[in-house]
């Protein structure tokens, strides 16, 4: 058994779907079950038809609810519409709920945006059976239990286990095609929650993870992961193997290949995640593995986040003082804003975040007790490699090669596998290239294409 899990684009319409039925077909020995997210934008487009009806305009609401449903019924087997229709009607009773209730909340989110993989299940399992695949449809709510917290809900393994066991693997045994949405879950009494945006990569890996599937196959519109974010360096080279620690690593730093989450349930169980490219299905694409991979290039990928805002708290008076770290990170915590990296001396903190709605407040704050100063515009250039911990002269090298950049702080994790700079917005490209020239001049084949 295998879980193949194909993105909002891979199924953004009738002619989509239908080369997405030719790659499982051709992987039907391998027992596949297939997740999927919701159509193109349909999330997004139910989202903001639901915060027009929380904010009144119920009129612009059903416009925007009526524009999804015409874009549904075309892309669907004619045999769905009655389907579709009702689904439809009942996301126009909820908005009219939102508009008496004037607000937008957390349960309505989830049950709202459910609808979205509710319907391209359905309509992935339909089209399949017309291609003449046997496919059967499972609403995945009865299968991934969570928790309550709506709109960022965790799985209960045993619980999802097991109904992955009951459920998905006695249908994928009989040699039917499972087909189910990614994204969406129940708690244990029947309310609907979701995993959080992006998460039916999520779902993929944790379904695989139930089944004791033997790969977890992520079908997005990119070959894989690079050695650079082709959005700032082009000509970044195929990644063809790498550990679930470095994709993590990468995950996190904004490689939008896949859900960092993802990695944890298949981690567990060691089970391969592949990422491939439903545009390009011949390519091999990126094998994500337990083990450590050997690799003559210390660095396997550069990652980078953009839009990141740096702040210097500096006390004299606390210098020395218990609680001082503590007090730093309470202000952030209350005020719902993550903090990326952290670097201490003895009377100052510098960290980064991305997320700025909330940092007046959180100036204000610290200001009470200490001097803060933000810097804006600046960029994270994080080396991703395991060989980081155990070669001498990684980071020589690497302040070497961006030597005439001006380097706002410096990190390396404590994971030993990665090597964080911020740089400003601007150096970015330049500074990218030059590390990529250091690290990537000669490529270990075994890794690299
Ligand atoms: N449809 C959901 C989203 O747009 C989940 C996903 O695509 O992974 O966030
Ligand atoms: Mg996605």
């Amino acid at each position: 058994m295998i879980v193949m899990k194909f993105g909002g684009s891979s199924v953004e319409s009738a002619a989509a779907i239908a080369r997405v039925a030719e790659i499982v077909r051709a992987r039907l020995d391998q027992k596949p079950v297939v997740v999927v997210s919701a159509m193109g934008k349909t999330t997004n487009g139910l989202l903001a038809a639901a915060e027009l009806a929380a904010d009144g305009q119920r009129e612009a609401a059903q416009t925007a609810l009526d524009t999804l449903e015409q874009f549904t019924l075309r892309e669907a087997d004619g045999s769905l519409r009655g389907f579709i229709e009702l689904h439809f009607q009942e996301l126009g009773a909820f908005l009219d709920e939102l508009t008496q209730i004037g607000d937008f909340p957390d349960q309505y989110v989830d049950l709202i945006s459910s609808y979205g993989e509710r319907l391209s299940s359905k309509i992935v399992a339909v089209a399949f059976e017309k291609l003449g695949m046997p496919s059967v449809h499972v609403d995945a709510r009865e299968v991934l239990i969570t928790d309550r917290r709506h709109t960022q809900a965790a799985p209960l393994y045993p619980r999802t286990y097991a109904k992955c066991q009951s459920i998905l693997k006695p249908l994928a045994e009989l040699g039917k095609v499972v087909v189910l949405g990614g994204f969406i879950g129940s708690t244990q009494d029947g309310f609907t929650t979701t995993l959080g945006r992006g998460g039916s990569d999520f779902s993929a890996s944790i379904f695989g993870a139930g089944i004791g599937a033997s790969e977890i196959q992520i079908w997005t519109d990119v070959d894989g992961m690079l050695t650079c974010d082709p959005r700032i360096l082009p000509g970044g080279h195929r990644v063809k193997l790498i550990s679930f620690a470095e994709a993590a690593e990468l995950a996190y730093f904004g490689a939008k290949v896949l859900h960092p989450a993802t990695v944890v349930p298949a981690v567990e169980k060691n089970i391969p995640v592949l990422i491939l490219n439903s545009r390009n299905p011949a390519s091999p694409g990126t094998r994500i593995v337990a083990e450590t991979v050997a690799s003559a290039n210390v660095v396997k990928s550069i990652a980078c986040k953009r839009g990141i805002t740096l702040v210097n708290i500096q006390s004299l008076r606390m210098l020395m003082a218990h609680g001082f770290l503590h007090k730093i990170f309470e202000t952030f915590n209350r005020f719902e804003t993550p903090v990326d990296m952290v670097s201490t001396s003895e009377v100052s903190v510098s960290l980064t975040i991305d997320m700025t709605e909330n940092l007046e407040a959180i100036v204000a704050e610290l200001s009470k007790f200490a001097e803060v100063s933000v810097e804006r515009e600046l960029s994270i250039i994080c080396l991703v490699g395991e060989g980081i911990k155990k070669t001498p002269g990684v980071a020589a090298r690497a302040f070497g090669a961006v030597r005439t950049t001006n380097l706002h702080m410096i990190s390396q994790g404590a994971s030993l596998l990665n090597l964080s700079m911020v740089v400003e917005d601007r150096e970015l490209p330049a500074a990218v290239a030059a590390l990529h020239a250091e690290f990537f001049a000669t490529l270990d084949e075994r890794v690299f294409e």
